[in-house]
């Protein structure tokens, strides 16, 4: 797939999840906000008909009190009226009452004028009695009601059954705290949870009690509702895992794209190794043959001189070839398991000084010099004695690439036991160095540091990704410790054979 095609994929995708996402963010929010409103109308109500049945109260409280009064004080002529107070039935029954009282000469059409005129006469009467009493109590809410202490007019467990009502029958049968508060906000009384709530940061919901009372000495209810939160996310419950499936899509479909992006750069790489490879083949390739024609000549075969260089060639060649075919195989490592691995008691000691041997005339040849400390008393490791060989080849060639033009390459190995059960070896450098930023990467596959093309040194950032794997495998570690421009150390700690 092209890089071009890749990142198309990637924008109308990003675009179309992310829309996807932004609806429903926009959607979980309007159905928050509607919830909200829906909530603060209900309670809203609720608390209005709160107040009106207090007032309601009130009223009822005041009309039994002149009710009582009535009893005590008048004597009504033939019906005992302080009965009838809201009671339609009784006025009838004692109406009743009064046309049992007819004469008992009632037979005449004058008796039955009578009758009627009395009946008007008490119910006039009774009309009369009931509007003065009501106006008694107009007038007595008008002026004295306010005077009673509210915690009377509207005491708490009246408040909370009427509260308790009201919410039910509008259907939100959630737990509440309340409060009643004088204007300023001076508390009157408040249940016990109600102070920690709002101090909490929860907004009351406010109403007015006895909007008649005159407005020095107005009372307010103010409710609040703890679970509040919980119950209007109840209602947006199920957009939360619809948001969830969303950012995983997102999250697979980043992950996919990087996945799309690495095998693209390894293709690529894996295209660059091959051709890079095949001209590093041709050139030796090519040395023997000459090499090989150069033999056929019989000047050539006669002079020992020309023997020696042309084997000198061939043999030089052949090593060149063999260190490429190797890399190779490194290469291929990755994409394989550990399976070619034949983990072996090795001589770590000897090990080293077998591969610093064949590196000594490299160094050498360019000016440099490369000294071995070989202090480690228990030198037996498990190691795979081909794959060992070319880590240690790997950290003394990384040497010499990056070794710095104005100072002759020092380079140093060292065995150590820095305790009973592990073995180091250390390769130290005198050579450009490695920056911290870089530091932190150099063993992952393909990291290559800026300065690694400084002095146009080749290399495909697989060197010290092989090394890592394979320390690993063996059970061991490595870490790099560098002064940028002045030198480098690779510490490999391994396991000793047991
Ligand atoms: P390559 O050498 O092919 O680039 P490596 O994996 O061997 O890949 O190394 C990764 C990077 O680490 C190199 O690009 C180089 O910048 C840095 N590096 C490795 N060894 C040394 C060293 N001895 N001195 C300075 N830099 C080094």
């Amino acid at each position: 797939m092209k890089r071009s095609i890749i990142w198309i994929l990637t924008i109308v995708m990003t675009t179309a999840l992310l829309g996807l996402l932004a609806i429903e963010v926009v959607y979980m929010e309007n159905m928050v906000k509607m919830r909200n409103e829906q909530f603060g109308e209900i309670v809203t109500r609720s608390i209005h008909e709160v107040s009106t049945m207090l007032e309601q109260n009130e009223t009822k409280y005041y009309l039994d009190q002149d009710l009582q009064e009535a009893a005590a004080y008048r004597t009504a002529p033939q019906v005992d009226f302080g009965d009838l107070a809201g009671d339609s039935i009784a006025a009838d029954e004692a109406i009743k009452g009064m046309t049992i009282k007819r004469p008992a000469n009632f037979n005449t059409l004058k008796d039955l004028n009578d009758s009627y005129l009395l009946k008007q006469e008490i119910l006039k009467e009774q009309y009369l009695y009931q509007q003065s009493l009501l106006n008694e109590v107009i007038l007595t809410i008008l002026t004295q009601s306010s005077d009673r202490p509210i915690s009377e007019r509207a005491d708490s467990t009246t408040v909370r059954e009427y509260m308790e009502i009201e919410l039910e029958n509008n259907g939100l049968e959630l737990p509440f705290e309340f409060a009643v508060t004088r204007r300023g906000g001076t508390l009157v009384y408040s249940t016990a949870q109600y102070d920690s709530i709002v101090n909490a940061g929860v907004q009351p919901y406010v109403q007015v009690l006895f909007p008649g009372d005159p407005a020095g000495k107005q009372h307010y209810l103010n409710v609040v509702f703890p679970t509040k939160g919980g119950y209007i996310f109840s209602s947006i419950k199920f957009i939360v895992p619809s948001i969830a499936f969303t950012l995983i899509l997102l999250a697979v479909f980043i992950y996919t794209i990087i996945i799309a992006f690495k095998q693209k750069r390894l293709s690529e790489i894996k295209n660059d190794f091959i051709n890079n490879m095949t001209h590093e083949f041709k050139t030796p390739i090519s040395s023997i043959s000459i090499a090989a024609q150069m033999l056929s000549d019989d000047s050539v075969r006669k002079s020992p001189e020309m023997l020696r260089h042309v084997a000198t060639v061939i043999n030089d060649e052949t090593k060149r070839l063999r260190f490429q075919v190797e890399k190779v195989l490194q290469m291929s490592m990755f994409d394989r398991d550990n399976a070619t691995m034949r983990l072996e008691e090795e001589d770590a000691n000897a090990l080293v000084e077998s591969v610093v041997s064949t590196f000594k005339l490299k160094v050498e040849k360019y000016g440099g010099s490369i000294t071995t400390e070989l202090d480690a008393e228990d030198p037996i490791v498990n190691v795979d004695r081909m794959h060992m060989t070319n880590v240690v080849f790997n950290l003394l060639d990384n040497a010499i690439k990056y070794r710095r033009e104005d100072e002759p390459l020092h380079l140093k190995v060292s065995t150590t036991n820095p305790s009973e059960t592990t073995l180091q070896i250390v390769v130290e450098d005198n050579g450009i160095g490695i920056r911290k930023e870089d530091l932190k990467r150099i063993f992952e596959k393909f990291y290559r540091a800026s300065t690694g093309n400084r002095h146009d040194v080749k290399g495909f950032g697989l060197g010290l990704a092989y090394v890592h794997k394979m320390v690993t495998l063996f059970g061991g570690s490595i870490r790099a410790e560098s002064n940028y421009g002045s030198g480098t150390r690779f510490i490999i700690t391994l396991p000793l054979y047991s």
